[in-house]
């Protein structure tokens, strides 16, 4: 089998005066991520369609949250070491397709960051990076502001 697919979901709840970092970029806002890392919930999301495309679990496996040396971490390094996972299995990133789903701020001004942030950690052009963002039409736990959830797909090609 030459292509690999698969899909992550995740969630985080808000809370005031925490950082906000999504895909790698911290955003301006008055909440942030409640998390045992530093909470950034896309990068979450694409690791586990990483995996999932491998079959090899999910990161709360891999990065227990029980364990201390994941507290506070940069998600870019957890990222990394999935990407190495993937590289040692003899595969790279096709493409990734990522949607946050958040009532506020708006996402659109640190859209091009996020991809520019990525690309490189995923090894492909900002070309092959896509972030969306939506908000829930304040619907939902994520339209009330108490929390972030993102999916993401990735393709995944033999090298
Ligand atoms: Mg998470």
């Amino acid at each position: 089998m030459d292509f690999k697919i698969g899909n992550g979901y995740d969630v985080h709840a808000l809370a005031p005066g925490l950082p906000m970092w999504l895909c790698g970029v911290q955003i301006p806002s008055d909440k942030g991520f409640v998390a045992h890392s530093d909470g950034d919930v896309a990068i979450h999301a694409l690791c586990d369609a990483i995996l999932g495309a491998l079959a090899l679990g999910d990161i709360g496996h891999l990065f227990p949250d029980t364990d201390p040396a994941w507290k506070g971490i940069d998600s870019k390094i957890l990222l990394r070491k999935v990407v190495s996972l993937m590289t040692e299995r003899g595969y790279r990133i096709g493409n990734a397709d990522i949607t946050i789903a958040l009532q506020a701020p708006k996402l659109a001004p640190h859209i091009l960051r996020m991809r520019e942030t990525l690309a490189p950690i995923l090894g492909v052009g900002t070309d092959c990076v896509s972030v969306k963002a939506t908000t829930t039409e304040h619907l939902g736990f994520v339209g009330r502001g108490e929390g972030c959830s993102v999916q993401a797909s990735v393709l995944l090609a033999a090298r």
